[in-house]
C-alpha cells in the first residue's frame, strides 16, 4: 500500500478503538491509547497510536502528533521502570515499503535486553493474551 490514500476504517487498530478487537490495554489519554503489541518483538513491545484517524506520520494532525508522542515519553519512562530493559528502541513507519503493515498511525516502543535477539518486525510470535495484560498492569502501575 502507498504512503498515500484513503484510510481504511476496517484496519487492525480502528477496530481497537472501536473495542472490537480484544486487547491489552496499557492506558488511554484524551487523544490516545497505548497498548501491547500482539506479536511482540521483544518482551514489553507495546504500541502508542492517536484515537484520531490518520495513516501514517504525513497526515496526522500535529495536535494528536504532539499527544502521542508526549504519551510515547511516559509509557517508554514506566516501561523502563517496570521492566528494567537495557535499551528502549521506538520505531515508526511510514508505508508499506518502509515497513508499515497496519495503516493507522503508530509508535512501537521496543524493550531491548542485552544479549537477547529481537524478533523481526512484523515476525513475532503471537503472544498469550493473560502474559500480556500482565505485562500491561506492570506498566500502568509506573506511570504517573
Ligand atoms: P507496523 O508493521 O505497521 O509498523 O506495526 C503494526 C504492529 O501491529 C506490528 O508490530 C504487529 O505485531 C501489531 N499487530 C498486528 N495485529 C495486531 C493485533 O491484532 N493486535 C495488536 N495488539 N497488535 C497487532
Amino acid at each position: 500500500m502507498s504512503i498515500h490514500g484513503p484510510y481504511d476504517p476496517e484496519n487492525i487498530f480502528a477496530k481497537i478503538l472501536a473495542r472490537e478487537m480484544p486487547v491489552a490495554m496499557i492506558a488511554t489519554s484524551a487523544r490516545t491509547i497505548a497498548f501491547m503489541d500482539a506479536f511482540p518483538q521483544s518482551r514489553g513491545h507495546c504500541l502508542v497510536i492517536p484515537k484520531a484517524p490518520s495513516r501514517n506520520l504525513l497526515e496526522i494532525a500535529r495536535k494528536d502528533l504532539s499527544a502521542v508522542t508526549d504519551q510515547v515519553q511516559i509509557i517508554a519512562k514506566a516501561v523502563e521502570k517496570a521492566l528494567k530493559p537495557d535499551g528502549i528502541t521506538i520505531t515508526q513507519f511510514n508505508g508499506a515499503p518502509a515497513g508499515q503493515t497496519v495503516f493507522h498511525t503508530h509508535f512501537h516502543i521496543i524493550p531491548r535486553y542485552t544479549d537477547q535477539a529481537l524478533a523481526g518486525h512484523s515476525k513475532g510470535q503471537m503472544a498469550d493474551m493473560a502474559e500480556l495484560k500482565k505485562i500491561a498492569a506492570e506498566i500502568r502501575e509506573q506511570m504517573p
